[in-house]
């Protein structure tokens, strides 16, 4: 799993490619996607209450099926907001998605490895053969679980985080600009 600054970024250049999709507030709106970015990261919660924070980790909150289940929630929101609905619920849907896969394309030493991708269609578990990003050393304790995330090697791979979805997010900037420099 990436860390959140990498899922941050990911959901910035999402945000990035229709700045004010969901909201005008560009904040509100940048938030939004950040929070979808990291949503099935939620799924650490109900462990972290019982005291095993990876009880439930890359479960099915982890799927394609949860992805579907969120942005037909977040359909319902903008429906009663009389804003579009399926173009917000498919905005949801791939932005939820982002999160699955850098995920997938992540190197997983806690098991299970990878993530039940298909569910609820397949069971199984799927991880990419070659990952670009490293793993995350972090405790299985809730009571050090926050502290453990800073170490050397969370910090440098947080730092490739950086390094390839921030040059992601500058991409879409960059590509944005020139294309409305275009319609000028
Ligand atoms: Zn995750």
């Amino acid at each position: 799993m990436p860390l959140p600054i990498g899922h941050a970024l990911a959901g910035l250049a999402c945000a990035q490619v229709r700045p004010g999709f969901f909201f005008r507030n560009r904040w509100y709106d940048a938030f939004f996607f950040v929070f979808l970015a990291n949503l099935p990261d939620a799924d650490f919660l109900p462990g972290i209450i019982l005291g095993h924070p990876n009880l439930y980790h890359h479960g099915i909150f982890h799927s394609v099926g949860a992805a579907l289940a969120v942005a037909a929630v977040g359909g319902c929101f903008f429906y009663f907001t009389g804003h579009r609905v399926w173009t917000r619920a498919a905005a949801i849907f791939l932005v939820f998605s982002s999160h699955l896969l850098l995920d997938l394309f992540a190197l997983d030493l806690v098991a299970p490895y990878g993530l039940p991708l298909l569910w609820p269609l397949a069971n199984r578990y799927f991880i990419a053969s070659h990952p670009i990003f490293i793993n995350v050393i972090r405790s299985g304790r809730a009571n050090d679980f926050f502290i453990s995330l800073f170490n050397r090697h969370n910090m440098s791979a947080a730092g490739r985080e950086i390094l390839i979805l921030g040059g992601a997010l500058a991409a879409v900037v960059v590509v944005r600009r020139l294309l409305k420099k275009k319609d000028h």
